[in-house]
């Protein structure tokens, strides 16, 4: 993966309504923060481009040496309303001067009134209950619990399997990762779980068959009727793509997971909140989950998360058996409502999408200069990514995605490392709130960027 060089390197001075670059890059005088953490943290930390984060506001993030860069990370996919919305940061001053800071189960008004609005948004919200937790792993891994749960204790233990896809990602606990399909991220849990099954993803590019038949044979082949799967889970986009579900393929799993009772749950952690142009991804594809896993874009800020979900499977645990220490932790609570109306209020759902009617074509424009080392573009909304692969292959090239990378931060634009399964997308995901001029000129970077780095090869 990714491993960024700490040696400082003169670039061009940049100033713009948007980006300034003064400094060397990285800049000398954050040397000794980064020799502190790599004293103090594990090197699993070091992954991210060498910029010390001072402030971050809308789509602009900056250092205490005044660079300032157009953020198309939004962390990694958090802040879909911006940075530091002023709504989010005055609600938070409100709460913290009251102050409520901690209340464990204990009731607050701020949980009533948030998991009512995240009740609102589900397809059916009569049917539907919610669960706050803070990160998306423990949502996922929530998710994973209360489908096997519900399908052993109402049709036996036999009913046990948990169905997954291939290069899924659903966080770092153990339960996410036995439910990941990251072969190489997974080794450390060994064998001996064979509850957990892993499927082909039809994206049509790392997997040419996108049929449904291909699920049905995969686990047909292991010998698995439908009689013994609890649930299936999946990304709604899997975000090393960005790699979406053929509608019709998304709507034969729902049926199929009907006709059997199985639990469908849809991870829209990083897809969520309007994300692709829809609140929920899945909204594309027309279907409806049991279960849906909420987390990042969900309060553009504070660690919250959430399982949005059918009721009687989100009930299956009784008083006290179902909980958390931070569950609805107040702050959190309180950035995830006013997130939630600046989403409403600012229309971002529909801007993603219509800002994504221009941004994509041009995407594909740029990756189609390159097309022996920028395998594909997807995208929808305000996510997508770009395949940067060995020439002329699909093999991935992760030093050429590191190094446009790298070229973008030296000219004002920021991205976080390059994902993918060997590190070789490039991913894009700008704020919802992004100004379109802000949009246009970082686009215009990024072009320039590949033009350099794959131009002179
Ligand atoms: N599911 C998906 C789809 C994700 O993208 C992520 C985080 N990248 C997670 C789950 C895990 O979330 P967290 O890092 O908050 O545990």
């Amino acid at each position: 993966m990714a491993e960024y060089n700490l040696t400082p390197v003169s670039v061009p001075v940049v100033k713009t309504k948007y980006r300034t670059i003064q400094t060397a890059i990285p800049v000398p005088e954050s040397l000794p923060y980064f020799e502190k953490l790599r004293r103090s943290e594990p090197r699993s930390m070091s992954g991210q481009p060498p910029v010390v984060w001072d402030h971050a506001l809308g789509a602009i993030v900056s250092d205490k040496w005044g660079n300032r860069w157009i953020d198309w990370s939004s962390g990694v996919l958090v802040t879909n309303v911006g940075h530091g919305h002023p709504r989010i940061v005055k609600a938070l001053q409100e709460a913290i001067s009251r102050p409520l800071l901690a209340t464990y189960v204990f009731p607050h008004e701020g949980r009533a009134e948030l998991t009512d609005l995240l009740r609102q948004l589900a397809p059916k919200p009569d049917e539907t209950t919610v669960f706050l937790l803070s990160t998306g792993s423990e949502a996922t891994e929530n998710c994973i619990k209360l489908a096997k749960t519900y399908a052993m204790e109402k049709h036996g233990p036999a009913k046990s399997v948990f169905v997954s896809f291939n290069n899924a990602f659903h966080g770092r606990t153990m339960g996410a990762q036995l439910a990941g399909g990251m072969p190489k991220a997974k080794k450390w849990l060994g064998t001996g779980y064979p509850d957990f099954v892993q499927v082909p993803f039809p994206d049509g590019y790392k997997n040419p068959d996108v049929s449904f038949d291909l699920f049905l044979r995969t686990l047909a082949e292991r010998n698995l009727p439908p009689e013994r799967i609890a649930g299936v889970m999946s990304e709604s986009y899997q975000g090393v793509g960005p790699d979406f579900f053929p509608v019709d393929y998304a709507r034969k799993l729902e049926a199929y997971c009907r006709e059997h009772d199985i639990v469908l749950i849809m991870d829209e952690v990083q897809s969520g909140f309007g994300r692709t142009g829809k609140m929920f991804c899945f909204e594309h594809y027309g279907i409806t989950p049991d279960l849906i896993a909420c987390g990042k874009g969900i309060s553009s800020s504070l660690p919250l998360s959430a399982v949005i979900g059918r009721s009687d499977i989100m009930g299956w645990y009784p008083p006290g058996s179902m909980t958390s220490t931070h569950s609805a932790s107040p702050l959190a609570v309180t950035a995830a409502i006013a997130n939630l109306h600046v989403l409403a209020d600012e229309k971002l759902v529909e801007r993603a999408a219509r800002l994504g009617e221009w941004f994509m074509p041009e995407l594909h424009r740029i990756q189609r200069k390159y097309p022996d080392v920028l395998g594909c573009c997807t995208g929808r909304g305000l996510v997508a990514g770009i395949q940067v692969v060995q020439p002329g292959t699909r093999s991935p090239n992760p030093d050429l995605a590191t190094r446009i990378n790298v070229a973008c931060m030296q000219k004002g634009l920021l991205m976080f490392a390059p994902v993918g399964v060997g590190g070789e997308c490039v991913k894009i995901s700008p704020p919802l709130s992004i100004e379109e001029d802000a949009l246009r000129e970082s686009l215009a970077v990024f072009e320039e960027a590949v033009d350099e780095v794959c131009g002179a090869r």
